[in-house]
């Protein structure tokens, strides 16, 4: 008890100095935030690290981490962090899961669902999107070209070609032989499984304390045709608030839509849960509510002091985690 009022104290000290030596109120809740993150223990993420932060789903987000802070280094702010790194994932050909070379749906058509969200709750989506090759850049034109939030199907792809992207044939050579093997083997069915997600989600801190993130995805493979997942639903598949938190999640869409899963781990951030607890809470949420035996989810959590956290309901899931230091690829805790 008096050791938390002894801290209470100090927090508040913090603040007035802060305030005497000139400090932004960001530099100061990001101290707060480092003294509120060591006194947490066995709670996932680090401490505040007083510098940017990326944290990406799966090993691409190395790459992805690595390209969002080369658009840090060229003055960008985390919106350019978050469409830089999905650029750099949707152009790779050989992933099966983003952007071009995404596994078809299981009419042999690459569809892309992928939205953006900033610090100021401004948001951008588009939603089975066919034959443009960065739908999060169309998301992020939505956002800001638009009075809308979401453009889905045709109206979203004429909207990018009107926007200057150019429409391009995202099913490769790799993809559809993989639609064709599947069609022999799997009688038609679309797949779901625990290894079939590699959607990726990022969430980026810059040194100016805007949080922003984004969401790009190929969906479940092998999918009905028109089928949307959560990856471009806002508050599902994404959701951030400049002033708390920011949240993403990978797996099976149906799971996080049902749940309203992004949204729901920041509002428990915003209540004061730790964003590893808030990641677990939600997984929670699934496991308590349907059949999870056949179906993975993983959540990736910032919150405004850096804190970080990762959860799935099963093993596998993992995630990059950058600063200006270090990039580092951490396996997610499960269960
Ligand atoms: N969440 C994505 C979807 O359901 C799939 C994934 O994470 O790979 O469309």
């Amino acid at each position: 008890m008096n050791i938390e009022r002894n801290r209470r104290g100090f927090l508040k000290k913090l603040v007035a100095l802060g305030g005497v030596l000139g400090l932004s109120p960001f530099a100061i809740n990001r101290m707060l935030g480092s003294e509120i993150a060591r006194s947490e223990v066995d709670m996932g993420g680090d401490i505040a690290t007083m510098e940017a932060t990326m944290v990406s789903t799966w090993n691409h987000g190395m790459v992805a981490n690595k390209a969002g802070f080369g658009a840090l280094l060229n003055g960008g702010s985390s919106l350019d962090m978050i469409e830089a790194a999905a650029r750099i994932v949707e152009a790779d050909a050989e992933g099966l899961s983003v952007g071009i070379g995404g596994l078809p749906d299981r009419d042999g058509v690459v569809t892309l669902d992928a939205c953006c969200m900033d610090h100021k709750g401004r948001a951008g989506s588009v939603a089975c999107l066919e034959d443009i090759m960065y739908p999060l850049s169309v998301a992020r034109k939505v956002m800001e070209e638009t009075p809308h939030v979401m453009l889905v199907g045709d109206g979203a792809r004429t909207f990018a070609i009107d926007q200057g992207f150019v429409p391009t044939n995202l099913l490769t050579e790799k993809a559809r032989e993989a639609w064709i093997k599947w069609m022999e083997t799997h009688d038609y069915k679309p797949v779901i499984n625990i290894e079939n997600h590699d959607t990726i989600g990022m969430l980026a801190l810059d040194n100016e304390g805007r949080l922003s993130g984004g969401c790009t995805t190929s969906g479940v493979s092998f999918k009905m045709h028109g089928r949307v997942g959560d990856s471009p639903i806002i508050g599902a598949g994404l959701f951030v608030d400049g002033n708390v938190g920011a949240a993403t999640a990978t797996g099976l869409g149906e799971a996080v839509m049902r749940t309203v899963g992004s949204f729901l781990v920041v509002e428990l951030m915003r209540g004061g849960m730790h964003p590893q607890a808030a990641c677990e809470a939600a997984v929670k949420r699934i496991i308590d509510s349907m059949d999870v035996s056949e179906l993975q989810v993983g959540y990736l959590a910032l919150d405004k002091q850096g804190r970080y956290g990762a959860h799935a309901i099963h093993g596998g899931f993992n995630f990059a985690l950058t600063t200006a230091n270090s990039s580092d690829l951490i396996d997610a805790s499960h269960g």
